[in-house]
């Protein structure tokens, strides 16, 4: 078993080799399962942080951890990545000239790499296997497992055999991983890589950092450039449907001073390799392409995905969306819905010949469509349709920012829980509506539909706002929709509290998508920022590195924030390991320093009018905590959110200071209010062995507990404690 001993081993390696001081949700589980010798399959977003899993115990057992990845790119910068952080790592591929491939396997057989990567069609060679039998194990780690797997998104034939590796090493442990939001993929490589006896570790597949936004798409290039006026000099990608549109909009975005290439399968290889390059190198700093860009794309700071047309399902928007903000920091997903869009998909569809098919792609489409004009909780929607539920909307997407009027459509529920029951779970949302209706058609007719109770019970509304209300209906859980029984609706458990005296309260539908939404500032303390930016820049292009190997944004936000002026200082900051404090500390502490000499040392603190970029220093939020957050974002006081959560004022400051520490804002400087200067100022002078509690009593200003520790947290966040 795991000791407490090896569990602070872990931690060890996770700040001095990483730099990082807390592991992430089952990030430490999952090490430790293997540190015991146990199969794993790591199921997590991306951006959850699936290299540690391997990369640390492979550190910490005895031999070379073997890691399997699909691409050639992604190897060589997660080797990169590695060795500036002083790992002993390689990587053995077809993009190796002869004697370097020699210069790895010799290393490799002296055992003196703690990781190799490994592409798939080289390991199962039969040479590669016999050197495998000879040198000390530490561990297997298939990387990116769904291409496995026929049923994902990206299926490698390369991929099928690795299954082999179970048998031929019994008592190396294996560990797959994959961010597939997908169940039946899921089962198919477990099965495939025989992972029936292995723990699973099933993260969520909230991406809380992205902020989901649907506009009707009236004027593309308008409504993009408007956008990305909100986040200048940042990386982004934008998706469009075919080749064409590609070329258009990036020509037109170049037109308008934006740095962006257009990226797609038809442009010849050597280009494209070379887009990806730049745009990883941040030189080009919007990509605009068709689905054929991403997998390869390891970029942890892409801030924005932008989906010019319709994605084809929920699966590939939450792929293609799912590609901002690895590094957690705030991103933005934004899409453009037009109808048009819709019926082009819809013309494309009836071409599928195969029946079943045409069935499938038509509930994806439809789920699609639904997702786009929800008038609940984006994320709510989104992981619902990966059975993960959402209690609480999410506080942070369009509709929860700017929330729709809503009413109480209890009896409407009743009425189309009555007709669903009626109908027995075997028809369609669209046969349900006709039904209520009173629709009188061919089929109704037939199926003698027309003498049910529920026929007609509907029929002040029209198709379009009954569509409105079930949709939501599903939405919030209380029916599903059986895919594999042409999307019949059926009630669920939660369809029995309707009725039950606890209220139904719904959107209210409107024609069209709605257009606006409110967008949160970003801010930090640029000119320092920036200036970190190029001396990044520069080590990177002196190593020939993606400069997110040399520090991530995350790392040179909380540079820019806490000003460190020596290298005790930079060394507490998150992703500053030991090895990359001796390579890059002096030239960063010198510039920071440089800066602070300059701009008379101000620490970052809200006039009111910035909004400072938060580091995240606890946990993510729980539900309760969102709701308070998103009850707060439209704007109402403690006292309201109180009384609408039924707590105590109390905990709704609580809960802020959970906020704070989720890195998420709430503007503390305001309300706290005029005192908030001088209790900042008093802390700042505090005696530093003094205790909280003393601390607190000499304040000039009296503070309540909670207002206390929400300003700590605060001055946590922004970086000045
Ligand atoms: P995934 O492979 O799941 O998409 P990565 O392993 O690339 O995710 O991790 C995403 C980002 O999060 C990287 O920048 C990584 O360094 C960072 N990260 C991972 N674990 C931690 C941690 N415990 N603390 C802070 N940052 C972390
Ligand atoms: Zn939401």
């Amino acid at each position: 078993m795991a000791t407490k001993k090896m569990r602070e081993k872990a931690r060890k390696v996770l700040k001095d080799v990483f730099g990082y001081d807390a592991f992430r949700p089952m990030q430490e589980d999952i090490i430790m399962s293997l540190m015991d010798g146990k199969d794993a399959f790591v199921l997590m977003p991306t951006g959850g942080g699936k290299s540690l899993c391997y990369q640390i115990p492979a550190m910490m057992r005895k031999g070379t951890g073997i890691v399997v990845s699909p691409l050639i790119s992604l190897m060589k910068d997660q080797v990169d990545a590695l060795t500036a952080c002083g790992v002993n790592a390689a990587y053995y591929n077809s993009s190796l000239k002869a004697a370097e491939s020699k210069e790895v396997l010799e290393r490799f057989e002296a055992g003196e790499l703690d990781l190799l990567y490994v592409a798939p069609e080289r390991l199962l060679s039969k040479t590669f296997l016999s050197k495998l039998e000879k040198v000390e194990l530490a561990m297997f780690a298939i990387d990116e497992a769904h291409c496995v797997s026929q049923w994902g998104h990206d299926f490698r034939p390369e991929y099928v055999r690795l299954g082999e590796l179970r048998d031929i090493f019994p008592d190396v442990p294996l560990l797959a991983l994959t961010a597939t939001a997908d169940e039946h993929t899921r089962e198919d490589i477990s099965d495939r890589l025989r992972l029936g006896k292995a723990k699973r570790f099933v993260a969520s597949f909230d991406r809380p950092n992205i902020r989901y936004l649907v506009a009707e798409k009236r004027q593309p290039l308008t409504q993009i450039l408007q956008f990305l006026e909100g986040w200048p000099n940042a990386s982004g990608v934008i998706y469009c449907l075919s080749r064409k549109r590609v070329e258009d909009l990036a020509v037109n975005l170049q037109r308008h001073g934006i740095v962006a290439a257009a990226y797609h399968a038809g442009i010849p290889g050597r280009s494209r390799e070379k887009v990806q390059d730049d745009f990883l190198r941040d030189r080009i700093k919007v990509i605009v392409a068709t689905i054929a860009f991403g997998m390869g794309v390891d970029k942890p700071n892409v801030r924005f995905v932008i989906h010019h047309d319709l994605p084809k399902s929920i699966e590939s928007y939450y792929q293609e969306t799912g590609r901002a903000g690895r590094d957690g920091l705030e991103s933005e997903a934004l899409m453009l819905y037009g109808s048009g869009d819709v019926n082009l998909v819809r013309r494309l569809i009836e071409n599928v010949e195969n029946i079943d098919q045409r069935r499938v792609e038509v509930h994806k489409l439809n789920s699609m469509v639904a997702f786009s004009e929800a008038l609940t909780c984006r994320r709510r929607v989104l992981l619902g349709y990966f059975g993960e539920p959402l209690e609480e909307p999410c506080g942070n997407c369009d509709i929860c920012l700017d929330p729709p009027e809503t009413y109480d459509a209890t009896e409407y529920a009743e009425v189309a829980l009555k007709c669903v029951k009626e109908l027995k779970g075997n028809y369609g949302m669209g046969y349900v509506v006709d039904v209520l209706r009173g629709s009188k058609n061919a089929r109704i007719v037939e199926n003698k539909h027309d003498k049910l109770k529920s026929h007609g019970a509907g029929a002040d509304l029209n198709a379009d706002e009954w569509t409105s209300i079930l949709r939501q209906l599903v939405h919030h859980g209380y029916f599903i929709q059986d895919v594999s029984r042409r999307a019949a609706m059926l009630a669920t458990k939660k369809a029995e509290r309707i009725g039950s005296g606890e209220p139904v309260i719904l959107a209210k539908y409107q024609p069209g998508v709605r257009r606006q939404f409110k967008r949160l500032g970003m801010k930090r303390d640029e000119p320092l920022f920036k200036k970190l930016v190029k001396l990044r820049e520069e080590l990177a292009d002196k190593e020939d590195v993606p400069p997110h190997v040399i520090f991530s944004d995350v790392t040179l936000t909380e540079m820019s924030q806490r000003k460190p002026e020596s290298e005790a200082d930079l060394q507490t900051i998150s992703g500053v390991g030991q090895h990359k404090l001796e390579l890059y500390g002096e030239a960063f502490v010198e510039v920071i320093k440089e800066h602070a000499a300059n701009e008379g040392n101000k620490k970052t603190t809200s006039d009111g009018k910035d909004i400072p970029m938060l580091i995240a220093k606890g946990p993510g939020l729980n539900d309760t905590q969102s709701y308070t957050l998103s009850l707060q974002r439209k704007g109402m006081s403690v006292a309201e959110i109180a009384a609408t959560q039924g707590v105590s004022e109390a905990t709704v400051l609580k809960h802020y200071v959970a906020i704070i520490r989720a890195g998420q804002y709430i503007d503390v400087p305001a309300f706290i209010g005029e005192d908030f200067d001088t209790i900042m100022q008093e802390l700042d002078d505090a005696d530093p062995y003094a205790s909280l509690s003393e601390i607190k009593r000499d304040l000039s200003v009296d503070l309540g507990n909670e207002e206390f520790r929400l300003v700590l947290a605060w001055r946590e966040a922004i970086g000045v404690a």
